[in-house]
């Protein structure tokens, strides 16, 4: 496992602005219990939907809000999709954890955003 101090995605957000973010569109349907606002999804088959704005070349969450790189926030921070929820750091004991598939998926999404890599510690090796 590796770990951060400070919450990297605060100043990053680039995993909502270089992956198609997908999803069981029951999450966008209340009829269903999902929470996701619909009117920030497109359907991709019809089982599967993606937040807007991701499903393009050039991939930029609808609900991405500032500046990626500098300072983010989702605008749907509390009714993200399962995906969102599932990816990159969690916070744990006061730090931030990733594995290392979850830190190589933050990397490869920075450096499409011409982010820098993550300087992340081993946990392992502490
Ligand atoms: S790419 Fe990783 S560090 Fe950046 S916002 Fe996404 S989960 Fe956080
Ligand atoms: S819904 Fe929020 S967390 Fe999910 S991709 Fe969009 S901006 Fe990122």
């Amino acid at each position: 496992m590796f770990m951060m101090h400070d919450n990297p995605c605060l100043q990053c957000g680039a995993c909502c602005a270089a992956f198609r973010v997908s999803f069981f569109n029951g999450e966008a349907d209340p009829n269903l219990g999902g929470v996701v606002p619909e009117s920030l999804t497109e359907d991709l088959t019809p089982h599967i939907c993606c937040m807007k704005g991701t499903n393009q070349s050039k991939p930029y969450c609808i609900a991405l809000a500032g500046k990626v790189g500098v300072e983010v926030r989702c605008a749907i921070y509390e009714r993200r999709s399962s995906t969102c929820r599932g990816f990159g750091f969690h916070p744990t004991d006061g730090m931030f954890v990733a594995d290392l598939d979850e830190v190589r998926r933050c990397n490869k999404a920075r450096k499409a955003c011409n982010l820098p890599p993550l300087k992340v510690k081993n946990l392992a090796a502490l």
